[in-house]
């Protein structure tokens, strides 16, 4: 199943929010662009020209590092004209096809491919596309009128699109300069080429807007893996007001003394995130004998971990932290307790918990010698 692609991924996608181009954005742990570039490759494509802003060759050649049969190709000024760059710079013979696929749609697999090079047999280009739905409105600007536009025969267009070499060169050559096609069938259609339907998919969906983004992480998945860390602390009552247990300060009649600011609840949670992606303890980041971490909040620590687990491209699941101790009483903190790591993780209010345990007047808890944390995460990363 050998043929030809051209990657649109010029775009600089200003209603995704923020963030920067779309394309160059993690999805599940993979930069968008190459989940396409990388299903293109798998599905026989034996050449991919890539179309990108000229600003973002850096950022491609780093997406793109390991994979080949992929050259790079400076786009023009509107999505057609970054098509007619990706043709030129594609050395294909007039029989050859050529699927041009936006780079947005990054859920594209062979079974699209396969259809596509199928419908082709007896057309001049082929496209997935998805009926309509939901009914349709129109609203007319001026006046404020809303009225209902019949969706019968209507269809949604997807990408790739599927086309000869020479067929689709020629209709651009023919197209008439400064009107702009919204995609290449267009072009072939004024041409008087037949376009030929295959099977759309939700999962070709183009990532236009920043829920769209949350919707393809679930469409993607069956890729990720639950990873669990655990984690234990413990530090020593000495001379002091005021203790900090998961961000919180809490005044007593001691405090926890420590390099840090002792902060036993987030030091558990640190060593926990950590355990769950396999990157060491507390002490291997912030060493105890550096002086940089003295008196140093805790938080700095719990973010510095979470932040690893993003740059893997995973997120925090949930997080459940034990508070051991006989005093002060963790109760009337609890609820603060808990807001300060939803805060500190960016994760929802019933995805964190904290609890407080005495160990019955037994041991250094039950002495009150000192205090012990304890915490479990649950981490979601890519397989
Ligand atoms: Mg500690």
């Amino acid at each position: 199943m050998e043929f030809c692609a051209i990657i649109v991924a010029a775009g600089v996608g200003q209603r995704a929010g923020a963030g920067g181009a779309k394309q160059w954005r993690s999805l599940r742990g993979k930069v968008i662009a190459r989940w396409s570039l990388e299903a293109l490759i798998t599905a026989g494509a034996r050449r991919v020209v890539v179309v990108t802003s000229p600003d973002d060759e850096a950022v491609a050649r780093q997406a793109f590092d390991g994979l080949s049969n992929w050259i790079l190709a400076p786009g023009g000024a509107t999505r057609d004209r970054s098509v007619v760059a990706g043709l030129n710079a594609l050395d294909a013979t007039e029989d050859e096809i050529v699927l041009i696929h936006d780079a947005a749609r990054p859920l594209v697999d062979r079974r699209h491919v396969k259809a596509l090079i199928e419908a082709l047999a007896d057309a001049d280009g082929a496209l997935p596309a998805l009926p309509v739905a939901d009914t349709l409105k129109k609203t007319n600007p001026a006046t404020g009128d809303v009225t209902t536009v019949d969706r019968a025969g209507l269809r949604r267009a997807q990408t790739p699109q599927a086309f000869r070499f020479g067929v689709l060169k020629a209709a651009y050559d023919a197209w008439p300069e400064g009107d702009s096609p919204t995609d290449d069938a267009a072009v072939v259609e004024r041409a008087g080429g037949r376009i030929a339907l295959t099977a759309g998919d939700p999962r070709l969906m183009k990532l236009t807007y920043p829920e769209d983004f949350a919707m393809a992480e679930l469409m993607a998945g069956g890729t990720r893996s639950v990873r669990i860390g655990q984690g234990f602390d413990a530090h020593r009552f000495g001379p002091g007001d005021a203790v900090w247990l998961c961000g919180i300060r809490i005044p007593h009649n001691r405090a926890l003394i420590g390099h840090s600011d002792a902060d036993a609840g987030l030091h558990a949670l640190t060593d926990a995130l950590l355990g769950a992606i396999g990157a060491g303890d507390i002490g291997d980041h912030f060493p105890p004998t550096d002086p940089q971490w003295k008196g140093a909040p805790s938080s700095v620590f719990l973010k510095h971990a979470a932040a690893l687990i993003v740059a893997r491209g995973g997120s925090v699941t949930n997080v459940d932290v034990t508070l051991i101790c006989e005093r002060p009483k963790i109760k009337p903190h609890r609820e603060a307790m808990r807001a300060s790591l939803a805060a500190l993780l960016d994760l929802s209010l019933d995805r964190v918990s904290v609890k407080a345990t005495t160990t019955e007047a037994m041991g250094f808890t039950g002495r009150e010698e000192g205090l012990a944390a304890q915490a479990v995460a649950a981490v979601e990363l890519p397989v």
